[in-house]
């Protein structure tokens, strides 16, 4: 049908050796940048996302035509329909799987607890048994996050440190997926790279985090709510750049190895493989404040709140010394710099007045 033919066509590299990869999350912030990217340097892409109503589908929707207009198939599907699965891996030999769908957030598991399971657990469980029973099996790159390292009180950290103490659903459920995917991985000898990204911002970026809802809020002159420690101390993140993230995506697929299938018994073990993909710089809460003040030109109205115990951690901080070693990564934009480019797009997408939207300029 035509439809296989897109997809066939989507799948293959325009260049010698290139990848072919399917991309979950493909409608999100760092899936859209990834299948952008790959697709640039003559990969295949086939984008999977089921445009889900967490935030702003109108968003989903515009990075959609970002994507068609570079001829990038993205289909309109949920990770937990096997059926569509098996058909897609049987159409076209994909060589890697980057999988970046989830449900995000870690205040929304409060109301939401099934839509975790939804698509961290199960979702990640169907998309497995899909690859398991591909023939070649791709290998797999997967967002795990730093969310794993929990209520760590050791600063950076490190892949090797502590990941027993979940403070929220959302950073359990990355916690299971990471038992889950080295359980494929010992079993069945599938490749799997988990990446623990740190706190991604930019251009296109997700409405829910704080960075992009402070800048909608001082816009629109309305307050922003700024959570302190319990101690007083500033929360603080290891913001990173979208465009070290996607690099660092990349360099997993290009390092990833291949799968060996059962047991790896014929060429040896399946890698396994988890890397943290941070800047190494965590920035306070009111500094990030201070800095979109600058790019804006417009004073906030600050309303600091003792944080609720529901979810959030007081700091991230991330040790990259095995993912520069083994991947080269080495970000190289600092939050001053990308917000200031996450500051252009968003007045570019939204206008400077939130209410008066100009959604389909990306
Ligand atoms: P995002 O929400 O923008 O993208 C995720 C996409 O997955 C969405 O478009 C959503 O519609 C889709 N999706 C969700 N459930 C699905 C399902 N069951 N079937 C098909 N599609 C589904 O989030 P993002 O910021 O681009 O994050 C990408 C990945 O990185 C996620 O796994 C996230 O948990 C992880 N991560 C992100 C950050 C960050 O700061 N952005 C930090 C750590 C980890």
């Amino acid at each position: 049908s035509s439809w296989d033919r897109q997809v066939r066509a989507s799948a293959s590299p325009r260049r010698p050796h290139g990848l072919s990869v399917l991309v979950t999350g493909a409608a999100g912030f760092v899936g859209s940048h990834c299948s952008l990217a790959l697709h640039k340097r003559g990969d295949g892409v086939v984008g999977l996302d089921n445009f889900n109503s967490y935030y702003d589908p109108s968003l989903k929707r515009a990075r959609q035509t970002l994507l068609s207009r570079n001829s990038i198939l993205l289909i309109d599907g949920d990770l937990n329909d096997h059926r569509l699965l098996s058909k897609l891996f049987s159409l076209t030999h994909f060589s890697h799987v980057l999988h970046l769908a989830a449900q995000a957030g870690v205040r929304y598991a409060i109301e939401n607890p099934a839509s975790y399971v939804h698509s961290n657990i199960a979702g990640l469980v169907s998309l497995l048994e899909a690859v398991k029973s591909a023939d070649p099996q791709p290998a797999v790159v997967w967002a795990s996050s730093s969310s794993v390292y929990g209520l760590n009180d050791k600063s950076p950290f490190s892949e090797s440190d502590r990941t027993d103490r979940p403070a929220s659903l959302y950073a359990a459920t990355k916690k299971a997926g990471e038992e889950i995917t080295h359980t494929y991985n010992h079993i069945y000898g599938l490749s799997i790279t988990g990446l623990r990204f740190f706190t991604v911002y930019g251009p296109m970026g997700r409405p829910d985090m704080a960075y992009f809802s402070f800048t909608k809020s001082i816009l629109a002159g309305k307050p922003i709510t700024i959570y302190r420690g319990k101690d007083g101390v500033d929360l603080a993140r290891d913001f990173t750049y979208i465009d070290d993230i996607v690099r660092g995506c990349l360099a997993s697929l290009d390092t990833a190895g291949k799968s060996t299938g059962s047991g790896g018994k014929k060429s040896g073990p399946a890698p396994y493989r988890i890397f943290n993909l941070g800047n190494t710089s965590p920035i306070t809460v009111p500094t990030l404040v201070s800095i979109l003040e600058k790019h804006l030109k417009v004073k906030a109205k600050k309303k600091i709140v003792e944080m609720p115990g529901n979810g959030d951690v007081p700091f991230t901080h991330a040790n990259i010394s095995l993912a520069m070693a083994e991947l080269r990564y080495k970000p190289s934009t600092n939050l001053e710099a990308g917000l200031k480019k996450f500051v252009k797009w968003y007045i570019s997408f939204y206008g400077r007045s939130s209410r008066v939207g100009r959604k389909t300029n990306l």
